[in-house]
């Protein structure tokens, strides 16, 4: 092609592992590099490089997301111990993901990809409910123990100078069964301002609604806490920029967002704390249809972003692939991590081109399922009357023709 776009600063690019690497290069091929003249800063992120470089090869890509402010990530293995076997791993590295998040500090948003055929469980939900997960803390970072019968749990904390404030937390009752359980958690400030930020920031970005929730009837200090930072920050530092854009921040208990959520139509960020947004983005991605359609982005507080699909590297499909069989594995939310990194890059750098190239390769992404040409997961469970199963290399194809 004679007139591919030009970039002026690259994105950072991490590539993955098993079908989700086959994919991400189908994608290029196909998709991307016939149009633009791709600037990206390579990593390798699949997990004999990762074995090769002593994982250096992940801290080094989140440091460039940081340089760059815009990455793309493919789906990559966390190692297990039959992946230390597979792979001959020196070490079980750690989840780049959390490598990754831990460098960047940020805030992870999932939204569904909607398309026509493919109708939500929740027959109100018409827009997608994007989900915005506090990543750090809580019970994540917990510390717990059993405890023996007869025995007294404090709560107990030790200030600078050494000054000891105790409570008590359970006599346990010397007597049978009298014996139980413990768990201890934190969390910061500055964690939880930078989640509200982040939220706060996206809600202005994407002019959706900002909805938060937490149990601060129950837990009166420690969730009612995130409540007051959140109140603190709003007020402060988006209450008139949220009036200008016409958008709302409102909070109100768990119990009554899960209500909500399900009476609603959809069309909004839902900031989660921690377990509330592991749990809940289970829940909300099952209802909107497929994990293949569901779409992540990290954004951290320092200003860069991180695209993904919110799948794993599909390796039940992958394993079919070596043998040579055919797959048709859903490459859609692989499609939107680029057309997202692609995009922001074209905002970030004012150019207007890049935007929309991806806005029309998202178009010609739904079109062809909307066409009735869609991967497995999606035929069955799509409601078009005209539909056909395609394996991963057709629906691409497909894609690209209509781009
Ligand atoms: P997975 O790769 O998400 O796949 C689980 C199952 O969901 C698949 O077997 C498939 O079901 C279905 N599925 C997921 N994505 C699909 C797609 N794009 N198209 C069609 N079907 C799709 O999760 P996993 O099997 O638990 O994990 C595999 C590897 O991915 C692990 O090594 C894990 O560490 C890694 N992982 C990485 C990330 C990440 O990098 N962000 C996230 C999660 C997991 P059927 O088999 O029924 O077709
Ligand atoms: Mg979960």
């Amino acid at each position: 092609m004679a007139n591919k776009i030009q970039m002026k600063n690259p994105i950072v690019e991490m590539d993955g592992d098993e079908m989700t690497k086959i994919i991400w290069q189908l994608i290029k091929d196909e998709l991307i590099c016939p149009h633009v003249e791709l600037k990206s800063e390579y990593y390798d992120l699949s997990l004999q490089n990762r074995d090769a470089t002593n994982d250096q090869v992940t801290v080094d890509s989140a440091n460039a997301t940081l340089k760059h402010g815009v990455a793309v990530k493919c789906a990559t293995i966390t190692p297990n111990a039959q992946r230390m076997t597979e792979y001959k791993l020196k070490e079980m590295w750690k989840s780049p993901n959390g490598t990754i998040r831990a460098i960047l500090d940020g805030t992870v948003f999932r939204a569904p990809i909607i398309v026509k055929g493919i109708e939500p469980l929740v027959g109100n939900w018409k827009k997608p409910i994007t989900i915005g997960r506090h990543a750090y803390g809580d019970m994540y970072r917990n510390v717990e123990a059993k405890a023996a019968a007869g025995s007294k749990a404090e709560l107990c904390i030790t200030d600078k100078n050494g000054n000891v404030t105790k409570q008590l937390i359970h006599e346990f009752p010397d007597y049978a069964e009298g014996e139980g359980i413990v768990q201890a958690i934190h969390n910061t400030d500055i964690s939880i301002c930078s989640f509200a930020r982040a939220c706060f920031g996206f809600a202005l970005d994407t002019k959706q609604d900002l909805w938060f929730s937490t149990k601060d009837t129950i837990s009166k200090t420690y969730d009612h806490h995130f409540k007051d930072l959140y109140a603190e920050i709003y007020e402060k530092e988006y209450k008139t920029k949220f009036e200008a854009a016409g958008i709302e921040y409102f909070y109100t208990l768990i119990d009554d967002a899960v209500a909500r959520v399900m009476r609603s139509e959809g069309g909004y960020i839902w900031a989660c704390k921690n377990y509330d947004g592991d749990v809940m983005s289970d829940m909300v991605a099952t209802a909107f249809g497929s994990l293949g359609m569901m779409t992540s982005v990290l954004v951290s507080p320092n200003g860069a972003f991180e695209y993904e699909a919110a799948h794993g590297t599909v390796t039940r499909h992958y394993y079919k692939h070596l043998k040579g069989e055919e797959t048709s594995t859903n490459s859609v939310a692989t499609i939107y991590a680029w057309t997202g990194a692609l995009k922001k890059r074209g905002e970030l750098d004012s150019l207007t081109e890049l935007v929309e190239f991806a806005q029309r390769l998202e178009k010609a992404t739904v079109d062809t399922i909307e066409d009735g040409i869609m991967t497995g997961d999606l035929y069955v469970i799509s409601s078009l009357a005209d539909k056909r199963k395609v394996t991963t290399q057709e629906f691409i194809k497909e894609v690209a023709q209509r781009l």
